[in-house]
């Protein structure tokens, strides 16, 4: 694995570990897990009060040619200097499919920590969405309109000439017996058997196997959702993030009517979480699909042990990371008892949820935090006063053209600075937060929604059902699990 390091050092605090000895937890850390080092960047502040970031910048322009998979630093704080900065340049990190890994974790953080920084992924995301929403808004035009972006229909639809969905009425029949089927309770077999006795294909033209059947029944475009997907994973290696679709209700025409749908979802959710009594003591894995190797990113998969006694045999649950299980690449090699790392994270849940005590008061204080800390972010008002002066050189360069200056003389100048503005224009906009996004209503309600994460442990579905609501990802590294929360949304 591939790494970048980060240090920094500013005289204002006394506390601070120097920059060597910032270097050296950071290199301990490499060498214990086969992270080579490609390039340190350093910032070092002369005063207390300039905060000198050059490196930090060049750090960040430099991911494309660097290329990463981490970003070490030591402690958080090193890396950024507020909230606010930390999740913009976290983003921009993911970007380049590289992550960010605080070699010190700065512990100590409590829940309310968690809820801020949620919050502030809010806005990141947020931003980043609005940033490339010209980009993508090709896409999410066709989505909106029910068209097809891209690959071969699903069974059951054609499209039109405008790459819209439509029905196809051969394929359609086959569509609705799968799922009556499954409402009468047939196994996949069974349905299969029947599909292939009616003489229907799958789309490629082949006869239909057990195996092809769950996608279908999962499909919610039978049901008239188009799901889409507005960002493509960052790499192969990374699970789709179910926070980044959009589903756009009765944008294609449907197969299946609502109600059909829904019983189906509803029997195979059951039927995943229940062991099937034929096959023994099947063990289900809680966080499939929002666990991660805290190392390399990959998703870590459930690994079943069994260990037969004399007269009785125990299975045991793990978790490992799906990288190191095939190659040597990654060094997180552990596997981690599946029942402690699930704890863990459920404990995390109800942690968060009775920290809530009353979402009104805690929204007025994170509110009110939110705006200390912009207030703080400096950056912005340096790139504003740029900015300011950017248009008046180019107000005072269209003035001298009006009051009969040569235009070619100022040409150059002026292509210069119409190009600067826009420049800044697009760092403002990166930088800056409007505060007043947020409103308050809005925060409460979260607050609210999550206070209310109420289950059982014992209630696999209950739990089940919490970890969707509620989490991002897990990120478990050799010495730490981390819980990252699903963000509000703006
Ligand atoms: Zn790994």
């Amino acid at each position: 694995m591939r790494a970048v390091a980060y240090a920094r050092y500013s005289s204002a605090n006394q506390r601070e570990e120097s920059i060597s000895a910032q270097l050296r937890v950071i290199y301990d850390y490499a060498n214990k897990h086969g992270i080579n080092i490609a390039k340190v960047y350093v910032d070092e502040a002369q005063s207390a009060t300039s905060d000198n970031r050059d490196d930090f910048q060049r750090m960040i322009a430099e991911l494309d040619e660097t290329s990463p998979d981490l970003v070490l630093v030591h402690k958080l704080d090193r890396f950024a200097r507020d909230r606010f900065d930390a999740a913009f340049y976290r983003r921009e990190i993911k970007k380049h499919r590289a992550r960010l890994i605080a070699v010190e974790q700065d512990f100590g953080e409590g829940p309310e920590a968690g809820l801020m920084e949620s919050i502030l992924e809010g806005f990141a995301e947020y931003f980043s969405k609005n940033l490339s929403r010209e980009v993508k808004k090709g896409h999410t035009e066709n989505a909106m309109q029910g068209k097809h972006c891209g690959g071969i229909p699903p069974l059951g639809y054609s499209l039109d000439k405008d790459g819209k969905y439509i029905v196809n009425k051969e394929e359609a029949p086959a569509i609705k017996v799968i799922f009556e089927r499954k409402l009468e309770g047939y196994s996949y077999k069974q349905i299969a058997d029947e599909l292939n006795k009616l003489g229907y294909k799958t789309k490629s033209g082949r006869p239909f196997g057990p195996n092809s059947l769950h996608d279908i029944l999962r499909n919610e475009k039978y049901n008239g959702t188009f799901v889409f997907r507005k960002t493509s994973p960052n790499s192969s290696r990374q699970a789709e993030d179910p926070t980044k679709t959009m589903r756009i209700e009765n944008a294609i025409p449907k197969i299946i009517d609502k109600d059909t749908f829904d019983k189906v979802q509803e029997i195979m959710d059951k039927s995943r979480c229940q062991p099937r009594p034929n096959e023994g003591k099947q063990i289900r894995y809680l966080l499939t699909g929002l666990i991660r190797c805290g190392l390399c990113g990959q998703a870590m998969a459930g690994d079943t042990n069994t260990r037969k006694y004399k007269n009785s045999s125990a299975t045991y649950g793990y978790y490992k990371c799906g990288l190191a299980k095939r190659t040597k690449e990654c060094t997180n090699s552990t596997r981690y008892p599946k029942n402690t790392i699930e704890l863990e994270v459920l404990g995390r849940i109800e942690k968060r949820a009775a920290s809530i005590k009353n979402p009104e008061s805690m929204a007025d204080k994170l509110i009110t935090k939110l705006k200390k800390d912009f207030e703080k972010n400096d950056r912005q008002k340096e790139l504003r006063k740029l900015l300011t002066k950017t248009e008046k050189e180019l107000h005072n360069l269209t003035n001298a053209i009006a009051s009969g200056a040569d235009p070619r003389l100022l040409a150059s100048k002026l292509n210069e600075a119409g190009k600067r503005r826009d420049q800044l224009k697009e760092e403002v906009k990166k930088a800056g937060v409007p505060i007043d996004l947020l409103d308050k209503q809005r925060l409460v309600d979260f607050l609210r929604e999550q206070k209310e994460i109420k289950f059982d442990r014992n209630d696999e579905v209950q739990c089940l059902a919490a970890i969707r609501k509620t989490i991002k990802q897990v990120l478990v590294y050799p010495d730490r699990t981390e819980v990252e929360f699903k963000e509000l949304s703006l």
